[in-house]
């Protein structure tokens, strides 16, 4: 959960940085790899896999309407462009090309509960978070410590912070704005990685601040009931607590 933004002018190409809730948009190719079988475009509402989320999957389609499937999207490692990948049979479309992009919101959507939930888990459970994994429904978190609370425990607290209707604010900030405020490096779940100056941070009023680039829901209420399916040890110091949504098929109130 602590995929860095580094530049505030990215989130202008990257849709979903400033609207979770967009499903699709229009785009042109910018390049395209036929040997990597990926495609980049000017803007795009495809979240790539980051930050324990995973890249969401979709549909393009040309003006002539033909369609094919996006079956994954990431972030290359050196341009830090994101790429949208096509399996083996689809044609690549050509720079230039314009086309109508629309993710897979059904599972977007899914992410984007689970993931804001474990937000409040990290709130929930004290200790370091040493890794974290979103699935479609479900999603667990690894916390450094040593004796967790009870299941029922964390359930209870969990699903009492997401009653509170708290409200997510997120917006870039600047190393100095943060610094500068006591409140803000209070309650800074995770500390600012050095060599960054400007940071996203993603907020639950009240509950839980933390850098993040991932994609939220606007309010708590909307990740639903959850349950904490278990909790096991994963090593001397590590705990891992999987959680899951009990109505998976909810849509947004938005
Ligand atoms: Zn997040």
């Amino acid at each position: 959960m602590t995929h860095l933004i580094r530049l505030a002018e990215l989130m202008s190409r990257e849709l979903f940085q400033n609207d979770a809730y967009m499903r699709a948009c229009d785009a042109v190719v910018v390049e395209s790899n036929p040997n990597e079988k990926w495609f980049s475009v000017d803007q795009t509402v495809f979240y790539p896999l980051g930050g324990g989320q995973p890249g969401d999957t979709g549909v393009a389609f040309y003006k002539n309407d033909a369609e094919f499937a996006i079956v994954d999207t990431r972030r290359a490692r050196d341009t830090g462009e994101i790429l949208h990948f096509v399996d083996e049979v689809a044609e690549l479309p050509e720079a230039g090309t314009e086309l109508h992009m629309e993710i897979n919101w059904e599972r977007r959507y899914l992410h984007m509960r689970v993931h804001s939930c474990l937000h409040l888990l990290s709130a929930t459970v004290p200790g370091k978070i040493t890794g974290a994994q979103v699935y479609a429904g479900r999603g667990r978190v690894d916390f450094d410590v040593r004796y967790p609370q009870e299941k029922h425990y964390i359930a209870e607290s969990l699903n009492a912070l997401i009653q509170k209707e708290a409200r997510r604010i997120s917006r870039v900030f600047t190393r100095a704005e943060i610094e500068a405020s006591p409140s803000l490096m209070k309650n800074l779940s995770v500390p600012l990685p050095e060599g960054v100056d400007e940071i996203k941070l993603v907020h639950f009023e009240n509950l839980d601040i933390q850098p993040c680039g991932g994609t939220h829901v606007a309010n708590t209420m909307e990740i639903g009931e959850v349950k904490v399916d278990k909790i096991e040890s994963k090593g001397k110091r590590n705990r891992r607590v999987s959680i899951s949504l009990v109505d998976t098929a909810v849509e947004p109130n938005y």
